[in-house]
Order: structure tokens, then sequence, then C-alpha cells
């Protein structure tokens, strides 16, 4: 672990300055960048931060056994929250401690859930690979909300707001069985019809046949099951179902196919536009997406062109 650019050596040897309102200074204050080599400020720079040349001498040792880890010049979120925070307030430190804990142990409570469900384990690599590539694949904020909810099992299930109120069902809005999170994303018979149709469609979009998981469906791993080239539309168009299920959370309804084509068309414009700003030749776009402007053409015979595709190009 690389020594963080906020530690104060002259806080880690302990030794007391006169005045102990002022704050002990740290490595950024007492490092220079000399010839691309991190070194101690001489005496004289520093003159006003430390007590005498015996300070200097012991803060001399430190940064020789520091200097051996490396330092880590970048800023942290422990810096920007609260080693730069003028309220350095306890409740704050202990606020985002906590927050920490909870979100550490949420994930790990949620991988084995997740595992639970689907009846057989996801591993390590499979929710690497899932955090290194889903995570990357679009800049488009909904969709990676979404992501991250339904890793960390975010969305507020009929079971769990049952065990938070009182005289609250725990059952769910649609069939009335049981509302656990499985149930709601996956199980539930009428969901399952929605699902069904998606899983109909995309593969006559991909023009491939292959499995409903609901590991795919829900959480993007795919595996071998879906060819690299249309990993992306897959990735997208299984999040514009997800996004049209949470939009219609607590209520009995499900969405329409129509409704989902309409929101993987704006995801496609979507990325058109910041690909475009980006500067990007089209050829990516139009490589990622000719499956479903093509899968639109054969679905709307009348459709002559589909404008969100020709504006682009
Ligand atoms: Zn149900």
């Amino acid at each position: 672990m690389l020594i963080a650019w906020w530690t104060s050596p002259v806080e880690a040897i302990a030794v007391k300055r006169k005045n102990t309102q002022e704050s002990w200074p740290t490595y950024k204050i007492l490092l220079k960048n000399e010839d691309n080599q991190i070194k101690l400020k001489n005496f004289e720079e520093i003159r006003e931060h430390i007590s005498d040349w015996f300070q200097y001498h012991q803060l001399f040792e430190k940064f020789k056994s520091d200097k051996q880890k490396g330092f880590s010049t970048e800023i942290s979120r422990f810096e920007s929250d609260l080693v730069n925070s003028k309220r350095k307030t306890l409740s704050k430190t202990y606020r985002l401690l906590l927050d920490w804990t909870v979100k550490e142990e949420e994930v790990t409570v949620a991988m084995v859930r997740w595992s639970q469900d689907f009846g057989h384990s996801i591993t390590m690599a499979q929710w690497e690979n899932l955090w290194k590539i889903n995570w990357k694949f679009t800049n488009c904020y909904t969709i990676r909300e979404n992501f991250q909810k339904m890793q960390h099992r975010w969305y507020l299930t009929p079971w769990k707001l049952s065990k938070m109120y009182k005289n609250v069902s725990s059952n769910c809005w649609r069939c009335g069985d049981s509302g656990t999170f499985y149930h709601m994303w996956w199980t539930c018979r009428k969901i399952q019809v929605f699902w069904e149709s998606i899983h109909a469609e995309l593969q006559k979009m991909l023009k491939i046949s292959f499995n409903k998981k609901p590991e795919a469906y829900l959480l993007g791993i795919t595996d071998l099951d879906i060819p690299q080239k249309r990993k992306a539309i897959f990735l997208y168009a299984t999040t514009a179902a997800r996004v049209l299920i949470a939009a219609k959370w607590k209520s009995n309804e499900i969405p329409s196919i129509q409704d989902w084509i309409q929101k993987l068309t704006e995801y496609a414009e979507l990325h058109g536009l910041s690909e475009k700003i980006k500067n990007k030749s089209k050829q990516e776009f139009v490589s990622k997406w000719e499956v479903f402007k093509e899968y639109l053409k054969n679905k709307y015979s009348s459709l002559n062109s589909v404008a969100a595709f020709e504006e682009l190009q």
C-alpha cells in the first residue's frame, strides 16, 4: 500500500509541536519532486513547519522508510472528504466510515444472495469481469445507476418494506405472491411474461438462439452465450428492460415491447451523440447498432428509414 500524500510524518513520529492548534505538516508540504524523484525538502525550506534539527533528522528517517513503500499523490476520497474538509467533525468521520463498512458488507451479502437466487455460484472472475467491462461500456448515468443498484440489490421490495413498516404487505404488487427481490425481478409470473417476450425479440434481433439465463438478463453476465461483437447491444437492451421495470416499480403494470423499443432507440441516440461529441468515427457506432436498425426495419415494414440513425450518419 502506498503512503498517501496527506499523511503527516511529523504526526507519525509523535513529536508534539508547541502550538497544537496548528495542523501537522503533511508530506504534501514537506516533500518536493526533483529530477523525477521525491525528496524531503531542505531544512530551511520547511523551517517554519518543524521545531528543530532534531525533528528534521527524525523526519528524514521516517521519510526514508516511507519512501521504500512509495507515495500515492492521487487525491483519494478519504482526502477530499475528510482531510481537506473544513468541518472535520467526528460525526462526519463516523458517517463516512460507517458508509464504507456498510457498502462493503452490502456488496458481499448481495453477491451471496445472487448466487443463492440463481442456484449456482457466480465465480470471482465473473464478478470481476462484470465490474471491468459492464461498468465501463457506457457513460450514460441511468444505465450505470441501474447496474449498480441491481448488483447491490438496492431496490426496495415489498418484502423489505414490510420489515421496515408495520401494516405493509410483503406480497408482490403484481401477482400477490411473496415479494422478495428475486421474485420482483425474475420469478414473478407476470414479469416472466415480459422477460419471455424480450428474450424472443432479442434472439430475433441478434439472430442467434441462446438460453434465457437470469444472470445475463439481470446482471449482464453473459459468458460465451453472446458473441463479443453483440455484447454491447445485449447490455443496452437488457438494461433498457430493467430500467422500464424499475420505472413501473410499486405498480402492477408490466412494460410493453413498444416501451422497450422506444427506450432502446433513446439509448442508440444517446450513444450516437456521445460518440459524435467525442469525434469518434461513425463506424464503431454503426457496427454496434446495425442489428437493432435492421430489427426495426423488419418489425415495421412500413418504416422507410429509422430517424434516430439517419440523423447520426
Ligand atoms: Zn409477482
